[in-house]
């Protein structure tokens, strides 16, 4: 009976160690980080490497069945983060996931990475009560490195890409997904490749920051945008006689290899040196064969480029196609301002440009924050904006049309929602551009 009521006292929350808050480093543990209703800590004992400790921060619970559903569905979104966290950075056989609370009933996961082979492969670890267990602690340099991995890892992808480079892997997951889809509106062989897993990573966990976690499919903005290019590129090359391309912020883009271009055609692609590390590398691997001239230009975007484009073949007195799609949002004011400046030096007049924006409200929307918050924590934020693209390009010497997503010309079929009339103030909104450079 004396056990039950000390049984019943530590379920009450009486002197319970794991309420918060609680100290970020004690004899048993050190925090990674808080997550959203829970917090992370990187165990002592390190026989298990990676072996972390997830405890739920809200308040006392002893059980799962105690939870509310949103506190449940939170800390299951938790638990997924971490787990992923873990496994990315210690790269284990296998994780065991558990709920045991026999010790201290306060809610908390033990996530135990496990090695083929490790003392109790093929059985759960707990044959010992936990103060009798070996003392494996790793030293201080080694954890500390532990740490900041974890921390990372936490954030997104463990790669060596830049998070804005990343986000070339994430739109390159997406074709990936469109060139699986029963009927495609375009292929792309070599997406799957150049999003690699790291790509899809960052292509679910935005999902699940927009709340389409369970949508499987192709994103239809992104799938629409592709298309979209594709079409309005090809037909500026051909209607206009032109015959040199510039994808500005090219990323994981592979039309240089998908489309069928005229014959003659030189196109330039200009993105940062991370991305094509990782590009190149995969190209040559698939032993992709350009239908065109393809040249590649390291370059950030947010310094000045037009010399790095002549210099690697581009003609500035005749004209060109330009196509900086799903760039503009990643820049800074200062970098954005540029980026036009450097296009009125560099575009002959009757260029084309293709580009997509966001509105200011897209920045500032309330349904916007969990995943603008979730860019951010990619090191990937957006950033600019513009209110009134045909203004905008057209005090920038282009003159532009203007499509929303979901309207005729960028439909597709793929538009699943109705489009919210242009006459409706204060939506944010993705504006599809197409302008074509006017005499200064
Ligand atoms: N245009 C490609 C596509 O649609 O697949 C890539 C789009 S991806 C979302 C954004 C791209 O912008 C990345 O490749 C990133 O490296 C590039 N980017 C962002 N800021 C840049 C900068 N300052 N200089 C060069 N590239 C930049």
């Amino acid at each position: 009976m004396a056990d039950k009521t000390k049984w019943a006292a530590l379920v009450a929350g009486a002197g319970c160690p794991m309420d918060a808050p609680r100290p970020a480093s004690n004899d048993r543990w050190d925090l990674v980080a808080p997550l959203s209703v829970s917090s992370l800590y990187l165990t002592k004992n390190q026989t298990y490497r990676g072996q972390c400790q997830l405890i739920f921060d809200s308040r006392h619970v002893a059980r799962l069945d105690q939870l509310s559903l949103p506190e449940w569905t939170s800390l299951a979104a938790d638990i997924f983060t971490a787990q992923q966290a873990v496994t990315r950075v210690v790269a284990p056989d296998h994780v065991n996931v558990e709920s045991l609370g026999n010790v201290v009933p306060h809610l908390h996961w033990h996530i135990i990475p496990r090695y083929v082979g490790d003392p109790m492969w093929g059985a759960p670890i707990w044959r010992l009560p936990l103060d009798s267990m070996p003392d494996t602690r790793l030293p201080d340099e080694e954890r500390a490195a532990l740490l900041a991995r974890l921390r990372t890892a936490l954030a997104g992808p463990v790669t060596d890409m830049t998070g804005v480079g990343l986000s070339a892997r994430w739109v390159a997951a997406n074709r990936a997904l469109e060139t699986e889809h029963p009927s495609p509106l375009y292929r792309d062989p070599y997406a799957r490749e150049l999003a690699g897993d790291a790509g899809f990573d960052v292509l679910y966990s935005m999902r699940t920051a927009s709340g389409m976690g369970t949508f499987s499919g192709p994103d239809p903005y992104l799938t629409i945008r592709t298309r979209f290019f594709d079409d309005a590129l090809l037909d500026a090359v051909r209607d206009s006689s032109i015959d040199q391309v510039v994808l500005l912020a090219a990323g994981m883009d592979a039309r240089a290899f998908r489309l069928e271009w005229p014959a003659g055609v030189r196109l330039f692609e200009v993105d940062r040196n991370d991305v094509f590390k990782h590009k190149e590398a995969i190209l040559a691997r698939m032993q992709a064969r350009p239908a065109c001239d393809r040249r590649v230009v390291e370059q950030d975007l947010s310094q000045s480029w037009g010399s790095a484009l002549v210099h690697a073949g581009f003609d500035p007195r005749r004209k060109a196609a330009f196509l900086a799609e799903g760039l503009l949002h990643y820049l800074d004011e200062p970098a954005a301002t540029s980026l036009f400046e450097v296009l009125r030096g560099t575009a002959a007049p009757g260029s084309w440009l293709g580009l997509d924006t966001i509105n200011p409200e897209v920045l500032a929307s309330p349904f916007m924050a969990t995943y603008l918050k979730k860019l951010a924590q990619l090191g990937c934020p957006w950033k600019f904006s513009v209110a009134d693209p045909g203004a905008f390009m057209a005090a920038r010497g282009w003159q532009a049309t203007v499509v929303l997503p979901g309207e005729p010309d960028a439909n597709f079929g793929r538009w699943v929602l109705p489009v919210i009339p242009r006459t409706i103030a204060g939506m944010p909104r993705t504006f599809l551009i197409q302008a074509t450079r006017i005499a200064d």
